[in-house]
């Protein structure tokens, strides 16, 4: 649960500055606020700590997705490649602009695979969303090779792999666009929230015109006079959320070097079970550490497995029966039952498309998701917390 963990003094400090003030608004209100901008502070300190140009804090993950694949122009008639093994938020946010989402299969890293996508690829295909999930980065140099050859756009999707990077660059960093998670389950959380990321000043305007109805943010008028170019929505960031963002932020380093010592000895421990591999990284350097994923020879023996654990305490995931993230599992989605009656967009004459969601195009994702288990990674861990757990793993190895 990471961030969640560490709420204390110093996201307190943070947000009670803007109690003090009583603006809890990031736009406008210039003198009453007493030169109190939390959220611009936090988007200018996460730009700093990534190295990129520009940062949009939005109210929300899910929004930020929608905010991005609006500056990039992705929409109807259009179809955008995401990963089998996916939060569903992603899926959503291209509904959400009006295009068709596409399952793509993932490789051993359990993220999308990169030598998967030219089959998935039709003339309506626009954009590619990797998402690094369950703490580590997809192959993003290989699939943005694929998608350049293919004039596609890139969109990272890093809401479960935040500060981690590849190949020596932050993640989030290297798409045409990128979005962060704040909510509550996420590396650092601000309750809920989220951020585009981009290194393109165009797209980066596009995204705040949108996220703000419009409003071109000029800083020589006031708000009632700013200018538009064209219609938006409210996606806008809090000041609680810039605050607590803040000080979360600052905690981020820790975070992470705090779950790689815990999944070190985890992994350590797992080791000694027979026939157990562990889950692909092609960048352990880089991994956030926020979750331990293994798996055994078959899905029996993995259920058995889990099973064992269970018996002794130790949680895991099974994510190809998880509801939420695996695609097969979206009843709704395979029924195109969107919000709408009109099952908008799938029957929009503008999509030229055929999509299925069919579990024979992701074959590697049936194979691998059906004998792998996550375990998350907690920030704090006691010793005698971590002892029991080593022991538990032990037992259960032994019975397996
Ligand atoms: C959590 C998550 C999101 C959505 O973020 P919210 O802030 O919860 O809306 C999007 N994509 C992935 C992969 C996620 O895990």
């Amino acid at each position: 649960m990471a961030g969640s963990e560490l709420i204390g003094k110093e996201e307190a400090k943070e947000v009670m500055d803007i109690l003090e003030t009583g603006i809890f608004m990031r736009y406008g209100f210039d003198e009453e606020r007493k030169g109190v901008f939390k959220v611009k502070e936090f988007e200018k300190a996460f730009a700093d700590y990534l190295g990129i140009g520009y940062t949009l804090g939005v109210t929300s993950g899910s929004a930020a997705l929608k905010v991005a694949l609006t500056a990039m122009d992705v929409g109807p008639g259009d179809e955008v490649i995401a990963p089998a093994f996916d939060f569903i938020a992603t899926y959503e946010a291209i509904l959400e602009v009006g295009a068709i989402p596409v399952m793509g299969d993932i490789d051993d890293s359990l993220n999308l695979d990169p030598d998967d996508i030219e089959s998935k690829i039709t003339p309506a295909t626009k954009c590619v969303i990797p998402v690094h999930m369950c703490g580590a980065a997809a192959r993003i140099d290989k699939i943005i090779e694929v998608a350049k050859k293919h004039n596609l756009l890139v969109l990272e999707d890093n809401a479960q792999a935040c500060g981690g990077s590849y190949k020596g660059k932050k993640l989030g960093t290297l798409g045409d666009m990128a979005i962060l998670s704040f909510d509550y389950y996420k590396t650092m959380t601000t309750g809920e929230g989220g951020m585009v990321l981009t290194n393109s000043k165009g797209l980066y305007e596009r995204s705040d015109w949108y996220h703000d109805h419009g409003h071109d943010h000029n800083p020589n008028v006031g708000r009632g006079d700013e200018g538009r170019s064209f219609l938006g929505f409210n996606f806008r960031m809090n000041e609680f959320q810039g605050a607590v963002g803040l000080a979360q932020l600052r905690k981020l380093d820790y975070i992470i070097a705090e779950q790689r010592k815990n999944k070190a000895a985890i992994k350590d421990a797992l080791g000694a079970v027979e026939g157990i591999g562990f889950r692909k990284l092609f960048d352990p350097d880089g991994d956030s550490a926020t979750f331990l994923g293994f798996n055994l020879p078959d899905e029996k023996t993995t259920k058995r497995f889990q099973k064992l654990l269970a018996g002794k305490g130790v949680g895991t995931i099974y994510y190809r029966d998880n509801t939420w993230h695996y695609a097969p599992r979206w009843e709704h989605l395979i029924a195109r039952a969107t919000a709408n009656s009109k099952k908008f967009p799938f029957t929009n004459p503008m999509y030229k498309g055929k999509v299925e969601y069919r579990v024979e195009n992701i074959p590697h994702a049936e194979e691998i998701m059906s004998r792998t288990l996550f375990m998350i990674i907690p920030v704090r861990m006691s010793e005698e917390k971590m002892n029991e757990t080593v022991a538990a793993i032990r037992e259960a190895a032994k019975e397996l």
